[in-house]
């Protein structure tokens, strides 16, 4: 959907994969969204004998009103997003670093990603007490796309 030539990007993944450790592994990961669901469901089989993992998100967009907390894996998945001010956050949807975890200007990565900041971000999530941002995202969800985590908290 971004003008990538699949056949050129399939040909540069397989030079890559050639020359690489062999305890590399490949993630193929795409955003599942209207335009592109009749792909979705023939990565797997198009894909699977170069790549170890293939994992297909929701579209996310934000609401007009804010609703239940999401039931998200994003700030669990590894994704570290950095910020020209040095902010790093877990989400990449996070314009504006509402949940930032430190700043590589002012602290060692590793003492970021080890720290009280980002577990109390975790914890929060667990409890349902999730940034003010996160109460604003929604995903697209749509049938035969595989969403990476249920949608929301089940109802009490
Ligand atoms: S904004 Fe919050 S709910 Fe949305 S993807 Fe990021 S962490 Fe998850």
């Amino acid at each position: 959907m971004r003008g990538v030539d699949l056949e050129e990007l399939r040909a540069h993944l397989t030079e890559f994969i050639a020359h690489k450790r062999l305890e590399t592994e490949v993630k193929l990961s795409l955003v599942a969204h209207p335009r592109n669901l009749e792909y979705v469901p023939g990565v797997y089989e198009q894909w699977r004998d170069l790549v170890q993992h293939i994992k297909v998100s929701p579209r996310l967009g934000l609401a007009e009103e804010p609703g239940q907390p999401p039931l998200c894996m994003e700030p669990w998945r590894g994704n570290l997003n950095f910020y020209t001010n040095g902010e790093v956050s877990p989400c990449c949807c996070d314009w504006f670093t509402e949940l930032s975890i430190g700043n590589v200007a002012e602290q060692p990565l590793d003492e970021i990603v080890h720290g009280e900041r980002y577990k109390r971000l975790l914890e929060n999530f667990l409890r349902g007490e999730v940034p003010n941002l996160c109460l604003y995202c929604r995903e697209f969800t749509v049938e035969g796309a595989p969403l990476r985590l249920r949608k929301r908290w089940p109802k009490p």
